[in-house]
């Protein structure tokens, strides 16, 4: 009988999870259960809307076998979502994994059968039941929104999450809508204020004062040089200190041993930082000035709150004029009427409020018990004191080694500590529970991918994938003891709070260290990772997905591997 494998989602990382299963595993039985009505998750029909533009530009995001085609011919033009949903179906049809997936199919529950291998898996709302052998899991970090607490019972206007813009958009569009208030700092709100400008709405802008603040709004190019190029190549990510390596650049620039590199990177992240200020001009308008990034001293180098590239640069005038953009440092009190009212005891006309308020990163489907067993996001004050024990323990060596190693990360800049609710994502290599790991043979039958957030989601995509692939099918070892990859998995979320501070305590950040986290898990499965002509170009020219085109044949040579070419689909 066939391998039966789930893919949980549809999106970005799902997509290639199945893709490359089916390449390598030819006769799987693998089925993707997907919630959404189409294709794309972030990406898909329902959730995309004209003027969103994905933060990269064209040759960035896009899967390695096959290009987006550039429209109008400028390649360094930021991709527009409609045109990303477009190509991730065309995709999932060439590689045949469209036809496997089942839409409008909610993964209710999750939990282990009773032969204590495979996975039950209960769909729509546990009207039905599927059990598989392998099960991965791709929900996102960006399903759930996390809606505030506002009363707004005599509210006359439509609320909505900036995750059904989308579905909203030719309301919020529509003659019927002048104002309308966004709720919320980070690169959604701009992206939902963008689109309410250009159609001709005046918009309150009113960020907390209390939150994480507004992230550094970066123009992506500096000294007419596109940021996208030099923060994906090799050169780009020894800036950036990293877990993942220990090499002269690590030496000269982070381990605190080289007084002269130490002042040189210091040097650069300062000018990066005057940089960044200077091209938005932070203190030239009042509305402006209220968006400053509460670090300010090397804010280009603390990731506190996730970068916003300002895929529509325009929106710096929008602000900076103040004409149909109103911003406001405050917290909405109450909904009342067609009146928005903040905490300073003011309050404005709202036709439509927009709450861009992040997403929940919890799994709904496992029960908290075994979410917090196997290692996923728990609510703080639910998680087991004895699991909650433990991992403090782990976390405080893990953060003790860290420091030692980065003495710079030992200093973060004076910043507000946000409160975490939720523990962190705690699996070996980002994707395997641990739990799964104890016995005297892995258990291979589950794995998380895109629980990562890093600075390439294709890359990172398509490395999980293959890696997924090759653990499930036993053709990679841990070669470790349980206790060790424990302490790898803790050095590495200690690592994740030091360097992104507030947003390392709530994702396994990996932003600008992705390169070499995708090294290390191709040379764990056998696959190049260096994989330019020569090592000047190596260090110094952007890693695009493209150059890891082949890589799952490659990978199959290695492991002699001869079934599987077929899948793709002839023209
Ligand atoms: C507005 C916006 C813009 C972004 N722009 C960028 C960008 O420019 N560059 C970038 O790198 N990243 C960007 N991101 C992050 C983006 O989410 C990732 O790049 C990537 O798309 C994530 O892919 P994923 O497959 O992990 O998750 P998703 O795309 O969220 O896909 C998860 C899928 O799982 C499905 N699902 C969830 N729960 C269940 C369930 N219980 N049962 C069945 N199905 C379920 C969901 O419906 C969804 O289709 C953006 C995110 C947002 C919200």
């Amino acid at each position: 009988m066939s391998t039966k494998v789930i893919v949980i989602g549809a999106g970005w990382f799902g997509l290639a999870a199945a893709k490359t299963y089916l390449q390598v595993e030819r006769n799987v039985d693998l089925t993707i259960l997907e919630s959404g009505e189409t294709i794309g998750g972030t990406w898909s029909r329902e959730r995309v809307y004209p003027n969103l533009l994905a933060q990269q530009r064209y040759g960035r995001y896009e899967y390695s076998d096959r290009n987006i085609e550039i429209e109008g011919g400028n390649r360094n033009a930021f991709v527009p979502a409609l045109k990303i949903h477009a190509y991730m179906n065309e995709y999932a049809e060439e590689f045949g994994v469209k036809e496997r997936i089942r839409f409008k199919t909610a993964v209710t529950r999750v939990v282990r059968n009773e032969d204590g291998k495979r996975w039950d898996v209960w769909i729509n709302d546990d009207s039905e039941l599927m059990t598989c052998d392998r099960l991965i899991v791709a929900t996102g970090l960006t399903s759930k929104p996390i809606l505030p607490r506002i009363p707004s019972e005599d509210f006359t206007g439509r609320i909505f999450h900036s995750r059904d813009l989308g579905t909203q958009y030719d309301y919020i569009t529509s003659p019927a809508v002048k104002n309308v208030t966004v709720y919320g700092g980070g690169k959604s709100a701009i992206d939902a204020i963008y689109s309410c400008v250009t159609n001709g709405k005046h918009v309150n802008w009113v960020v907390r004062k209390g939150g994480g603040g507004v992230p550094p709004l970066l123009t992506g190019v500096a000294n007419g040089k596109v940021l996208d190029d030099f923060a994906t190549s090799r050169f780009g990510s020894k800036l950036h200190p990293s877990l993942h390596t220990n090499d002269w650049w690590h030496w000269a620039l982070h381990s605190g041993k080289n007084f002269l590199g130490q002042w040189l990177h210091w040097k650069y992240w300062g000018r990066a930082t005057s940089s960044m200020q200077t091209n938005v001009e932070y203190t030239k308008s009042e509305n402006m000035s209220k968006l400053t990034p509460n670090i300010v001293d090397h804010g280009a180098y603390w990731i506190n709150v996730g970068p916003a590239v300002l895929t529509q640069p325009d929106i710096v005038d929008w602000i900076h004029c103040g004409c149909q953009i109103t911003v406001h440092r405050n917290t909405i009190e109450n909904l009342e009427g067609d009146r928005v009212h903040l905490d300073d005891g003011s309050s404005h006309r709202a036709d439509a409020v927009i709450y861009a308020t992040g997403y929940d990163v919890i799994q709904p489907a496992f029960s908290l018990e075994e979410g917090a067993n196997l290692g996923l996001p728990t609510p703080v004050k639910q998680c087991p004191p004895e699991i909650a024990a433990k991992w403090d323990r782990l976390e405080a060596i893990g953060d003790k080694e860290v420091v030692e190693r980065f003495p710079r990360l030992g200093k973060p800049p004076p910043h507000k500590k946000l409160p975490v609710s939720c523990t962190p994502y705690r699996l070996w290599r980002d994707m395997v529970p641990l739990p799964l790991l104890s016995g005297e043979k892995p258990d291979r039958s589950l794995v998380f991918v895109g629980t990562v957030k890093s600075y390439s989601t294709s890359i990172m995509s398509e490395a999980m994938a293959l890696w997924t692939v090759a653990w499930m099918s036993g053709r990679i070892h841990p070669g470790k003891s349980l206790a060790e990859m424990e302490h790898e998995v803790a050095v590495s979320n200690a690592f994740a709070r030091r360097r992104y501070l507030n947003l390392g305590h709530k994702f396994t950040y990996q932003f600008y260290e992705f390169l070499p986290i995708v090294d290390n898990l191709l040379r764990e499965i056998g696959v190049k990772s260096q994989r330019k002509p020569d090592a000047i170009t190596d260090l110094f020219e952007p890693y695009v997905p493209e150059d890891y085109r082949g890589m799952v044949e490659e990978f199959k040579k290695t492991h002699g591997i001869s079934n599987g070419e077929e899948i793709k689909k002839e023209k």
